[in-house]
């Protein structure tokens, strides 16, 4: 595929490289996440204008190269970009947690336009939400369990794992701290890690993964959410090898369960 291109990207990534270059890691919608050098990115306002940010949708024009995976970034056009996230500090926090999710969660040469159009309405939710922190991160929680949807590996909240039981007729419900799901009480394995599942926590993870309509008060209320939080850490634990750089700054914006009622 070596050749000039154009495509409809993200920037994930940018680090500064060498007198004026930058090096981007970039999601394509139609070729995945790949990295391309722009040289003479700090000095040329005509081809970057300073555009080679995260959280803007950009039509990028490269080159790729035969032998390197340094693709040569060309120039870029902003196509949208979301200022309500600039200037507010928690947004830019959920902002810059989704694109480094986004990274680690998608893999080169590996076109996903489904995920590339699921950050980018993330992108414009954010830009155009309130600046409430519990509103911000039915957002983020929502583009969470969609990317884990997409990737075939959801967390199972609908029946248990192993035999189907749906969870509305368990007496009691358990997820697999291993962050797979539901389970059974019948289906549980001796030595496995499991945790008993508040109905608040349920109904909020299902609010996660279809955030229509009016919240729930499970919202608001501070264990549901604690355990919900939990839970999709547990499964983003199947994904993820490290802790995102972006984690700490993201804490400071989550409300925090001890306020909630
Ligand atoms: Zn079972």
């Amino acid at each position: 595929m070596a050749g000039k291109h154009t495509s409809l990207v993200f920037v994930l990534r940018k680090v500064e490289y060498a007198e004026r270059d930058v090096i981007a890691t970039l999601f394509a919608r139609d070729r995945g996440r790949f990295s391309a050098i722009a040289k003479n990115a700090r000095g040329s306002k005509r081809r970057f204008g300073g555009g080679i940010q995260p959280m803007r949708l950009l039509r990028a024009d490269y080159t790729v190269r035969t032998n390197s995976d340094l693709a040569r970034l060309e120039s870029i056009d902003v196509r949208e970009d979301f200022p309500g996230i600039e200037g507010d500090f928690d947004k830019i926090a959920f902002g810059s947690y989704a694109t480094e999710w986004t990274r680690e969660l998608t893999v080169d040469a590996d076109p996903r336009p489904d995920l590339f159009d699921l950050v980018g309405r993330f992108y414009r939710r954010l830009d155009r939400a309130d600046c409430d922190p519990l509103l911000l991160e039915v957002a983020l929680r929502h583009l969470q369990l969609q990317f884990f949807r997409y990737l075939g590996s959801p967390p199972n909240l609908d029946e248990c794992i192993r035999c189907g039981t749906p969870t509305e007729s368990m007496q009691k419900v358990y997820a697999l701290r291993a962050g797979d799901g539901i389970i059974c009480p019948d289906c549980v394995r001796t030595g496995e890690g499991v945790g008993v599942v508040f109905p608040q926590t349920l109904e909020l993870l299902r609010y996660f993964r279809a955030p229509q309509g009016r919240p729930p008060d499970a919202l608001t209320n501070s264990d549901a959410l604690a355990q919900a939080r939990r839970i999709i850490d547990a499964t983003a634990s199947q994904f993820l090898d490290r802790r995102l750089k972006s984690r700490p700054t993201l804490e400071t914006s989550l409300k925090d369960p001890g306020e909630l009622i």
